[in-house]
């Protein structure tokens, strides 16, 4: 059993991960991670793949098909699965995240802070702007794990996103954004590696070089699933393509807690 760190990097590209995320690509390289390609659930929009990546279920079964679809998941997720089974919970996030697990519409000053074991969120620090900076969010999330030592931790960058959405994907700022991130993870990494997390590292959805994403191109769709497991040798790069819909119940697995039986797809096997 092992507590979990989901960094789900809202429009990280495979392609990009890959080529400018150089402390994961040592992990890789190293065999101390894992690497596979997820070729994206549809559509390649943030609120649907919030609600995929969190409940394994596909959007036509959960019903989260649209950005503006603003209610709480109606299915089991990981959030209230692992907080059921008497586990801590925590997640700093874009504000949608609340909506979807904490309560809806999203009240910018009462749900900014939650810290309240009653709800599937129990810890949360949220945001409301696309441009929020990563590196503060980075600094929340770091500061939830010295504090609390949840067992489950969403950490939910929205820099990748905003400076594709603003530049498209081709652009020094969309790629020197990803070498930022894998810079301010990798210290981080290091530590809850020492804390004995397993850590995830992943996109929602890509995105194109119009500054797009919603379509079924590779560019839109195709995000990487970097896995390190705590002293436990990896495969380096797989070359295996894995599901979205297969998270939520890998992370259950990783935390001993039952799988619903909503969640379909078999644990992403990491040997
Ligand atoms: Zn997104």
């Amino acid at each position: 059993m092992s507590k979990v760190i989901l960094v789900l990097s809202d429009a990280l590209r495979y392609d990009v991960a890959k080529e400018n995320m150089g402390y994961l690509g040592h992990l890789v390289e190293s065999k101390l991670a894992n690497l596979y390609k997820i070729v994206g659930e549809l559509p390649s929009m943030s609120r649907p793949m919030y609600e995929t990546v969190h409940t394994g279920a596909p959007s036509s079964m959960h019903g989260i098909v649209a950005n503006s679809i603003v209610r709480r998941s109606s299915m089991p997720n990981i959030f209230q699965a692992v907080s059921s089974a008497g586990k801590v919970t925590a997640a700093t996030a874009y504000y949608w995240v609340s909506e979807l697990y904490n309560s809806a519409p999203y009240d910018r000053i009462d749900d900014k802070e939650t810290d309240d074991d009653s709800l599937a969120i129990q810890h949360g620090r949220f945001y409301t702007e696309d441009e929020y900076p990563d590196v503060e969010l980075f600094a929340a999330a770091a500061r939830l794990v010295r504090r609390f030592s949840p067992d489950y931790l969403l950490l939910h960058p929205m820099g990748m996103d905003y400076h594709g959405e603003t530049f498209g994907s081709d652009s020094k700022e969309y790629r020197n954004h990803a070498i930022r991130q894998d810079m301010w993870l990798a210290p981080l990494i290091q530590e809850w590696i020492e804390r004995g997390y397993t850590i995830m590292v992943t996109g929602d959805h890509g995105i194109n070089k119009d500054g797009a994403h919603g379509g079924t191109t590779p560019e839109q769709r195709e995000v990487p699933l970097f896995w390190i497991q705590p002293k436990i040798k990896g495969r380096g790069d797989t070359g295996e393509i894995v599901s979205h819909l297969q998270i939520a119940p890998t992370i259950l697995s990783l935390l001993d807690v039952p799988i619903p039986e909503t969640m379909k797809h078999p644990p992403v096997s990491f040997d």
